[in-house]
């Protein structure tokens, strides 16, 4: 595999397409310290949403190879090169793996965008940062947590504290392929856990290279693993494997439900799940600056062409400014408009395939077809490039009860609500299986702390959308999840909690 050298970031389309030309894909799993194709020779194209082109053949694999992944890290942990490493060892290699992230920061921005379709400038000014950032704030965290002594009588010490798991399976998505990658392997490896990554068998390419990386960076064979394939396959098998301690999760809420079952079925392994979102983003009248909350809305259904779960999917609007609301979204809309991924001026890029591109088409014919007010988009557009582009689309007069409304679409579809009354806002809000992330936005002091508090979500955001940081958890209430990503909340996912008692004779 061979990785071109750049000195300088690509600053045009045409030079992250001669960059492009360049990259050659590595598909194969990586298994004990080396890739290798599926034990089947099982291989499935991956397909670009840019123009519809193969990348690469990526390996397919299956429950040979969950069982050959399982027993490498099985044999790595119990052998203690890594799970016997002292934090401050292992906070050593990963801070030098994510240094290797961001000095090959062009490349996975580049496999990013090429096998997801988000807009170039985004994967490299977020995805590849953050992506870095999570594994090195993790690893930074873990030589600086300490255990407990329990308040004991005199003659007795109790002691508390936290041991790696073993095994640790994790299952992620496509939206943000190596973000999500890095929420889980940071904290399973920097407790000292080996790990198997199943990426999406949409957007597989960065987790394939990651391994690499973490090779180059000191983590030994069978420690890291990554198992690309179908769910109801690879996944499947890893989620019901009688080996895995635990399973760690980001998707969508019906297989995280499948992954609680197959738990239950096998041998009741920790399941940790981040799941779907219907977030409501909430905008009183008294709003400190209604303009600056158009374009938050509007980035909040726009950015990631809407493949994101916090996505503020509806947006509850206070009836007296709803009118001039919209206008402003629409107005702030205008820089969202679909264009060519590559293009570092594009901020709306390609939607990651087929089956999700008519997913989003169907959703907004049945906003129609519900009695819904198309005031924006609603076409596909960029047809004659052969990628899956589709317009930012807004929706007004929806009803809360309406598909549009309830019902995760996962595209930049934007169901427009309005509200009276605070007390009807919250009840509409929480009117939701979900309850990922909500945002209200008010100069009311009051109004924002007793909406705050009265949301159900895991995440709330008071007159800005989507902030936090690695300081902050992240995950769900309700059917959104269990568990949460990111902060130092994180290690309890990946730790089992051991009291050690001694009485003194
Ligand atoms: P998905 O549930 O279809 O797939 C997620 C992963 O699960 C993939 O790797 C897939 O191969 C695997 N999988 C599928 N079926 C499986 C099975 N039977 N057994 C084991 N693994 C299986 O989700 P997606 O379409 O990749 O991602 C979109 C969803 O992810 C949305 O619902 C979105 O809200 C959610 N998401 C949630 C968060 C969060 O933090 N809460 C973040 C990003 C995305």
């Amino acid at each position: 595999m061979t990785h071109p050298e750049r000195a300088t970031t690509p600053t045009n389309q045409a030079g992250w397409q001669a960059l492009a030309g360049q990259l050659t894909h590595e598909g194969r799993a990586y298994v004990n310290g080396a890739y290798q194709w599926a034990s089947n020779g099982e291989t499935f194209a991956s397909i670009s949403p840019l123009d519809g082109r193969t990348l690469t053949n990526v390996a397919s694999c299956d429950s040979i190879d969950a069982d050959l992944a399982v027993a490498a890290a099985r044999d790595a942990f119990n052998s203690g090169i890594w799970s016997q490493l002292a934090p401050a060892g292992r906070k050593a290699v990963l801070i030098r793996f994510a240094e290797l992230i961001e000095a090959h920061g062009d490349e996975l921005a580049l496999l990013e965008t090429l096998d997801m379709g988000k807009p170039i400038s985004h994967a490299r000014a977020v995805d590849v940062p953050a992506s870095a950032r999570a594994i090195r704030w993790t690893a930074e965290a873990i030589d600086k947590v300490y255990g407990e002594l329990a308040a004991t009588p005199h003659n007795q010490i109790g002691m508390i504290s936290r041991e790696p798991m073993g095994v640790i399976a994790a299952i992620v998505p496509w939206n943000f392929p190596m973000i999500m990658a890095a929420w889980k392997i940071a904290p399973a490896l920097a407790t000292g856990n080996s790990v198997i990554l199943k990426p999406s068998e949409k957007s597989p390419l960065t987790a394939i290279r990651l391994a690499a990386l973490a090779e180059e960076a000191g983590i030994p064979s069978g420690v890291f693993n990554v198992l690309p394939g179908y769910g109801h396959i690879v996944g499947r098998a890893l989620a019901l494997h009688m080996d895995v301690d635990c399973l760690v999760f980001t998707g969508s809420t019906n297989v995280a439900k499948q992954l609680m079952i197959y738990a239950g079925q096998s041998n009741m392994k920790r399941v940790w799940l981040e799941a779907g979102g219907k977030s409501p983003n909430i905008v009183f009248a008294d709003a400190p600056d209604l303009k600056k909350a158009a374009a938050e809305a509007a980035s909040a259904i726009a950015f990631n062409q809407g493949e994101v779960c916090t996505a503020g999917s509806r947006l509850l609007v206070e009836e007296s400014i709803r009118a001039e609301f919209i206008e402003l979204i629409r107005e702030a809309l205008k820089t969202w408009r679909p264009g060519h991924p590559l293009d570092p001026a594009t901020t709306c890029g390609a939607i990651v395939d087929q089956a999700q591109l008519d997913r989003i088409i169907e959703y907004i014919g049945i906003g129609q077809s519900e009695g819904a007010t198309l005031v924006e988009g609603g076409q596909r557009v960029m047809e004659d490039t052969g990628g899956l582009f589709v317009q930012p689309t807004v929706f007004d007069g929806v009803n809360n009860n309406m598909r549009i409304a309830s019902e995760e679409i996962f595209g930049p579809v934007l169901s427009v609500i309005g509200f009276r009354t605070a007390e009807e806002a919250i009840t509409i809000a929480n009117d939701s299986i979900y309850g990922l992330a909500a945002a209200v936005w008010t100069s009311n002091l009051n109004t924002a702390h007793r909406v705050a508090k009265a949301l159900r979500a895991g995440s709330v955001w008071i007159n800005h959308y989507d902030g936090g940081d690695m300081t902050a958890p992240f995950g769900g209430f309700k059917q959104s999840g269990n568990g949460r990503d990111k902060s130092l909340h994180a290690f309890d996912k990946y730790t089992e909690l051991k009291a050690t008692w001694l009485v003194i004779e």
